[in-house]
């Protein structure tokens, strides 16, 4: 078992942020890199919209870049999934993190940075078909729908920047919007509706995956008209938007009721004394990979001045 000063859990742009602060702090801090390394990012192509980058960066070179700006401080980077965690109430005492259900780390400071993960409509069809014509990721498995028919689900930036990239792999992009118009940024909508071979539902919902070993087709509703109708496609990507990844601490940690972690305001701090949290695990409103790592930075502010007022 290992006592550390600080241990951080989750490694998108909240985590490896907060790891390259508390490393320069001298705090040493060990980094559980959690289900996805690098986080959500890693799923995203083009960033564009991240300071600093004239030309865009993906998501995938950026978390390695971060990672690496990580270590050269002295962060310990562990490949692992923390399964429990016992939270200590008394100020200064050691918080327990269990890590792949057998090894615990002690630490005096936790910060908190495990992101949020896709939401899925909850048809059996889309459980049936996971993995073999169900995607929550685009980049990761548009690759094998080249010069094939796909439908994307949702009406958000996501959906927009899914129905997009799918649009250059493949030959036709049926994208479903729930309501009558999208909640994707102008400029996003702009590159669907520009975009020839996407062809934007409204009002559409999905009843139905259907195929045999792989899916064929999807059915829809038309909500205006109460018609359904058959869509032949053989993917079906989810982008509608994501749950905080907090179960885990769930009794231990104040959350809403969507289960986002509560930060007191203007700070990183939660109701357990030296348990810091940050990026899309307590933030529900802008969610960016920009704001997650300002707040992964505010969370080793947070854990440093902690550890100083308790020596
Ligand atoms: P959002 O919550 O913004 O959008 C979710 C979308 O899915 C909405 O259009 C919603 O419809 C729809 N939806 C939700 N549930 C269902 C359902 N059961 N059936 C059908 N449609 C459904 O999530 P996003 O993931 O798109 O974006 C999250 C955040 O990340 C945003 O702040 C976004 O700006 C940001 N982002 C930025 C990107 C970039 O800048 N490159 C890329 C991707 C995300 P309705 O509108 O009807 O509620």
């Amino acid at each position: 078992m290992e006592k550390i000063e600080c241990l951080i859990i989750g490694s998108g742009p909240a985590g490896y942020t907060a790891a390259i602060y508390a490393a320069r702090a001298n705090l040493n801090p060990v980094i559980i890199q959690g289900i996805q390394p690098g986080g959500q990012l890693t799923t995203t192509n083009d960033v564009e919209n991240f300071p600093g980058y004239p030309d865009g960066i993906t998501g995938p070179i950026m978390m390695e870049d971060l990672k690496k700006q990580a270590e050269r401080f002295g962060t310990k980077v562990i490949n692992g999934i923390v399964t429990n965690v016992l939270f200590s109430d008394l100020k200064g005492g050691y918080h327990k993190v269990i890590i792949d259900n057998k090894n615990e780390i002690q630490s005096k400071t936790v910060i908190i940075s495990t992101g949020a993960s896709a939401k899925y409509l909850g048809l059996e069809s889309e459980k049936k078909f996971m993995g073999s014509g169900v995607s929550a990721c685009a980049v990761c498995d548009g690759f094998f729908f080249r010069n094939q028919d796909v439908v994307v689900v949702g009406g958000g930036d996501s959906a927009a920047e899914e129905a997009t990239y799918l649009g250059k792999l493949c030959k036709k992009v049926y994208l479903l919007v729930r309501k009558n118009k999208m909640r994707a940024s102008k400029i996003m909508q702009k590159r669907v509706l520009e975009t020839d071979n996407i062809d934007v539902l409204y009002n559409h919902e999905t009843m139905e995956i259907m195929g045999d070993q792989t899916v064929h087709s999807i059915k829809v509703l038309d909500t205006i008209n109460n018609s359904e109708k058959i869509i032949k496609a053989t993917g079906f990507f989810l982008a509608i938007g994501h749950t905080p990844n907090t179960s885990i601490f769930k009794n231990q940690l104040d959350m809403d009721e969507v289960g986002y972690l509560v930060t007191k305001p203007d700070s990183s701090l939660t109701n357990k004394p030296g348990v810091f949290a940050s990026g899309d695990a307590q933030d529900s409103i802008y969610r960016q990979a920009v704001t997650a790592a300002g707040s992964g930075c505010m969370a080793a502010l947070d854990a440093e001045r902690y550890l100083s007022e308790i020596v």
